[in-house]
């Protein structure tokens, strides 16, 4: 008889979750099955939750960035030093496949994250091809997708504790060229502006400080080193938090602001908290979530500012973030980021906690 397993389906926008039975998935040639020991719930489902994102297959099994338990191999999976991985190591893997290195985006202008053949895990992969997401007992790695065992003394709840803010957070940092000494704002706190906060302290930041909320995360902030924190919930108004800003940078504003939150607003907002020649670096408008005026003269021109975009991570962000983890994983404790743990059938459960968190909606039932 078939073995089964159960993966949780979002099955389209708005649609409550749906536990359903799928055939358990054995290895294609190079490629490999997983047994699923964590996944996460980001911001990412919620947007999917929504139908904010664009070019989604649904129905989908969510949960892009995940951790595992290797089960079956075919063939021999090796990671990117070139050592072989047996079955029953811990891995996660790089969620992103198809990139085709052969395309204008990839050759020409070498932004691999904006290959059109580029797909991932649990967010423009479609239920019906399979467990390729990871709100599933069990994953199919598919022949090509890069699997990256867990680096000793790191376990599964360190690296969700981390999760996809892990590698978009450590792009971010690279993207900002932070400088030996710079002081930095981080606007959100949630995981991607978190990892930020880590990763400009390792790139040599002085001074981070971060804008965001709620109290619990604002903590955590300080608690990976920020200066200072500003509770948006408490400074309501926006001159008022340039104000502080400019009030903690001798009235210049700061060298290098990474935008983290999400909201349109904070970039115009953003960009009065920069210096003249600073580096401004836009990762947090992930979803389309409208526009804003800006002055080009004075936010721009005048202040002779860099404004950079941040798209998705490469595999060398995920490889070299998980590297930092494991060399600095005392310090920083990313396990103590995660807010709660679900089984998997209170996916709905875990979902809705997201939702509340910000991010309001109805789910109602569909088929
Ligand atoms: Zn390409
Ligand atoms: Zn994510």
């Amino acid at each position: 008889m078939m073995e089964e397993v159960e993966a949780v389906v979002m099955t389209g926008p708005g649609c409550a979750l749906e536990r359903r039975a799928f055939s358990a998935p054995s290895a294609k040639p190079g490629g490999a099955v997983l047994e699923t020991i964590a996944s996460e719930v980001c911001g990412t489902d919620v947007h999917l939750h929504h139908g904010r994102l664009s070019g989604v297959p649904y129905p989908i099994i969510p949960g892009h960035v995940n951790c595992g338990r290797v089960l079956e191999t075919n063939g021999l999976l090796l990671d990117v030093e070139g050592r072989p991985i047996e079955t029953g190591t811990l891995v996660t893997f790089f969620d992103v496949f198809g990139t085709c290195g052969n395309c204008w985006h990839c050759l020409v202008a070498k932004a691999a994250t904006r290959c059109p053949h580029r797909r991932v895990y649990g967010i423009t992969t479609s239920a019906e091809d399979g467990l390729l997401g990871g709100w599933a007992q069990r994953i199919e790695i598919l022949p090509g997708v890069r699997v990256l065992p867990l680096p000793e003394g790191i376990e599964p709840l360190d690296f969700m504790g981390g999760g996809c803010g892990l590698p978009t957070g450590f792009h971010a940092v690279e993207r900002a060229g932070i400088a030996l000494g710079d002081t930095v704002v981080i606007q959100g706190s949630g995981p991607v502006g978190l990892n930020a906060v880590i990763f400009a302290r390792l790139a040599g930041a002085l001074r981070v400080f971060v804008v965001g909320a709620p109290k619990a995360r604002l903590e955590a902030a300080k608690r990976l080193g920020a200066e200072d924190v500003l509770d948006i919930g408490e400074i309501s108004n926006s001159a008022d938090r340039i104000a502080w800003v400019r009030g903690r940078t001798a009235g210049r504003g700061a060298d290098v602001i990474i935008e983290a939150s999400g909201n349109p607003a904070a970039v115009p907002e953003g960009l009065e908290m920069l210096r003249d020649a600073g580096r401004y670096v836009v990762v947090g408008q992930y979803t389309d979530a409208g526009d804003v005026i800006l002055n080009p003269h004075r936010h721009i021109n005048r202040r002779h500012a860099t404004i950079l975009g941040c798209w998705g991570y490469e595999f060398t962000h995920l490889h070299r973030a998980l590297q930092m983890m494991a060399y600095h994983n005392a310090r920083f404790r990313w396990r103590d980021l995660m807010t709660r743990e679900y089984r998997l059938e209170d996916a709905g459960q875990a979902l809705l906690a997201r939702i509340i968190h910000g991010h309001p909606a109805e789910t109602r039932a569909c088929r």
